[in-house]
């Protein structure tokens, strides 16, 4: 039987490899044979020194993830670790693709660490809504110092080796790529330590670390201001001041207490539920064996906000672009918005000068529809007007190549009817973008009635080259995020009917965890918008209409754009103040109606808001608009600035206990329909199931 991890010799040098693919987690059977290794290391006569590496893509993966919530097994990592260290001959970690988390808290516990250039090096666990439990929070700040140790793992990002170098995190960078070169490189170094004699080099036995230089107050504070409502990252600092205050294995055990203290904590089930559906995302039911088409270049209609933003993605992913609009002008503008997004990434690192220029060099920007007829994939992103796109769609259809995929960027409107206005509505598809297109990482794939198998493939394919997390919806009114979006915006605007003030409502779900509440969102995105939106949807029954932001727009006042929205946008508020006008145009509406305001509590508002996205979402998975409760968990995630260690509306649904959501739903309901559970939250809540049994493949 293959074990995860092996030991040879290489004349005196003990190599330990751990492979356990794909990503060498240390989950129980790998844990366990790691620990075997190292007793056999220490019992070995014949080896002097070790080096610890990893098979395959890269050293060491963290924990492995799915054992977390179950009863930990024999033997634990913080075991290992202390065991490596404790070695009476000389372990070294070499480095190669990734130490993260437990990966790296190894290679803490050994004596001597190379790394190779490109590797991470990171403590990602507050990502997770936990800390490092195998005495990454001891250790960290005795090799690197306090101030250090603190930024790399309340923030839990990685650093690149010639940081770590300076840091002293590792004590060389080493030379090549992949796994044979970290063996070869580790056994190099391992070689000359025994020619020097280098003995054993325990972290422990190194000084207690100083407090940081600003104290511990104010980091704290700053913790709290970066990371509101999150209870991981000052827990994790706790965990490093208990490394300046206690001998090593007193803060081990300080640190397993903090850890388990978090381990219990419903924000570490929320993250690790947006860990899991982040990668399940992609796995589309029906997909497995469609045949993605072959994608080598890109066509774009419209140069505005979306189009110029869509292109710059394909630039940045290394596929040229033509991009095709009305005028000589816009097309000017839309190139020079390029060129600037562009101009961004190289100030970003995230391209170099030269490859800017290689992509610039293959950008056509044009008013020829013809010129797309060499295009894979062409997407639209002109004004959202049913009429102007299949307009577009019907000049695509005489241009595009045989087999060319055409998609649409709408933000609502109905995809079928787009793609009747061509001769091929089987290539007509939905890629919804977020804007700023070459920034936000969510894709809705929006699949037709007649879309072909292989177009959907091939969107989540191009998705994938770009970097996005794509998410298959289906086509109806905005989809899975702008629809759900539209009725909890309803149920804010039925509050403040009722008597909550949009101050009010803004605060509560920004103290539930959302960056920015509803009506700040919409002073950013325009209140132009929201009113096109209701133009276009006109008054629906059951939905109160906010009259309030029609006399907004009639006044001009459209939010950030023009300084006043709902808020007052001055030097004086740069965020934002309150406006007293905006609460006189909601009295007035209330008076017309007939409506006495009465008080709303932030539990209330929450409460009511969260049940409305609930039942859309039940709704939208009733419809077969989402497929799955993880899909729609994904679009808020990403798209729509729900709090990420809330795990997503469906998993909040659960967590709640959608007997309890379909309970508030029932005593909200008003008559008006408009609050009354879907028919799956009541089987749901009737069956004692949740959402998650949904998520199953
Ligand atoms: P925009 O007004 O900034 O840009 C539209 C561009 O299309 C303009 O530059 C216009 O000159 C060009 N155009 C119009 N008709 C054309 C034609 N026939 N041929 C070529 N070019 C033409 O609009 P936008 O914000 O980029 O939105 C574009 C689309 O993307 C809309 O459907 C919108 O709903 C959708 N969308 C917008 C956002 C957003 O946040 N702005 C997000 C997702 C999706």
């Amino acid at each position: 039987m293959s074990t995860p991890v092996t030991y040879d010799l290489d004349d005196e040098i003990a190599v330990i490899t751990v492979d356990n693919p794909p990503v060498n987690a240390l989950g129980h059977a790998t844990r366990a044979a790691l620990k075997d290794c190292v007793d056999r290391f220490a019992a070995d006569e014949t080896a002097r020194i070790a080096v610890i590496c990893g098979a395959g893509r890269l050293f060491l993966g963290g924990a492995d993830v799915s054992e977390f919530g179950k009863p930990p097994q024999d033997p634990w990592l913080p075991e290992i670790c202390t065991l490596i260290e404790d070695c009476p001959k000389p372990v070294v970690a070499s480095i190669h693709g990734a130490a993260l988390g437990g990966g790296l808290e190894v290679a803490l516990g050994c004596h001597y660490r190379l790394a190779l250039p490109g590797t991470k090096l990171g403590l990602p666990e507050v990502s997770l809504g936990i800390l490092p439990g195998a005495g990454g929070t001891q250790r960290a700040p005795r090799v690197v110092g306090t101030d250090a140790a603190l930024e790399m793992i309340t923030s839990g990002k990685p650093v690149t080796p010639e940081a770590a170098r300076e840091s002293g995190l590792i004590d060389r960078v080493g030379e090549g790529k992949g796994s044979e070169a970290a063996r070869a490189e580790g056994v190099a170094y391992a070689r000359e330590l025994l020619a020097e004699g280098a003995a054993p080099r325990p972290v422990s036995g190194l000084p207690r670390p100083a407090a940081p230089a600003d104290g511990w107050d104010i980091w704290e504070q700053n913790l709290r201001r970066k990371f509101p409502g999150q209870v991981a990252q000052v827990q994790a600092m706790k965990a490093v001041k208990a490394a300046t205050e206690m001998d090593l294995p007193d803060g081990l055990a300080e640190e397993r207490r903090l850890f388990n203290e978090l381990i219990d904590t419903p924000q570490r089930e929320g993250l690790i539920h947006a860990f899991f559906i982040e990668r399940k995302v992609a796995r589309v039911p029906g997909l497995k064996d469609a045949t993605p088409r072959d994608v080598q270049a890109i066509g774009v209609v419209g140069g505005g906000t979306m189009g110029s933003g869509i292109a710059t993605a394909a630039l940045l992913a290394g596929l040229p672009v033509t991009l095709v609009e009305m005028k000589p002008e816009a097309a000017d503008k839309a190139r020079a918005t390029i060129e600037s997004n562009l101009a961004g990434a190289v100030k970003r690192g995230k391209m170099s000068d030269a490859k800017r220029d290689a992509a610039l060099a293959t950008l056509t920007t044009t008013t020829d529809y013809g010129d797309l007829k060499d295009a894979d994939v062409i997407i639209e992103a002109v004004f959202e007007s049913l009429d102007v796109k299949k307009e577009v769609f019907t000049q695509l259809d005489a241009v595009a190549k045989p087999g060319a995929v055409l998609a649409t960027n709408t933000s609502y409107l109905d995809i079928n009817e787009i793609a009747q206005a061509t001769s091929r509505p089987a290539d007509v598809i939905g890629l919804h973008f977020f804007s700023p297109a070459h920034v936000m990482k969510l894709l809705e794939v929006v699949v037709a009635d007649a879309t072909d198998t292989d177009v959907t493939a091939t969107a989540f394919a191009l998705g994938k080259r770009l970097g996005k997390v794509s998410v298959r919806a289906g086509v109806c009114d905005g989809f899975i995020g702008n629809r759900m979006l539209s009725h909890y915006r309803s149920a804010a605007d039925w509050m403040i009917l009722h008597g909550a003030s949009p101050y009010q409502i803004d605060r509560a779900l920004e103290q539930f965890g959302f960056a920015m509440g509803p009506m700040k969102v919409a002073d950013l995105a325009g209140l132009d918008i929201g009113y096109m939106t209701r133009q276009r949807k006109g008054k629906q029954p059951g939905v109160v209409y906010p009259q309030w932001a029609d006399d907004l727009y009639g006044m001009e006042r459209l939010g950030r754009k023009t300084g006043r929205g709902f808020y007052i946008y001055d030097d004086e508020s740069p965020k934002g103040r309150e406006d007293p006008e905006v609460l006189d145009l909601i009295a007035k509406e209330r008076a017309a109606q007939g409506v006495t305001p009465r008080d709303f509590t932030g539990d209330e508002i929450v409460e009511r808001y969260m049940a409305a996205m609930v039942n859309e979402g039940a709704r939208i998975l009733e419809d077969g608009i989402a497929l799955r409760p993880l899909d729609i968990d994904v679009v808020k995630l990403m798209g729509y600035g729900f709090p990420r260690y809330r795990g997503g509306p469906m998993k909040y649904a659960d967590m709640t206990g959608i007997a309890t959501i379909r309970d508030r739903l029932n005593a909200y309901e008003d008559g008006s329909g408009f609050w009354s559970p879907a028919a799956l939250i009541d089987t749901l809540a009737a069956e004692g199931r949740n959402f998650e049994s949904m998520n199953n493949d």
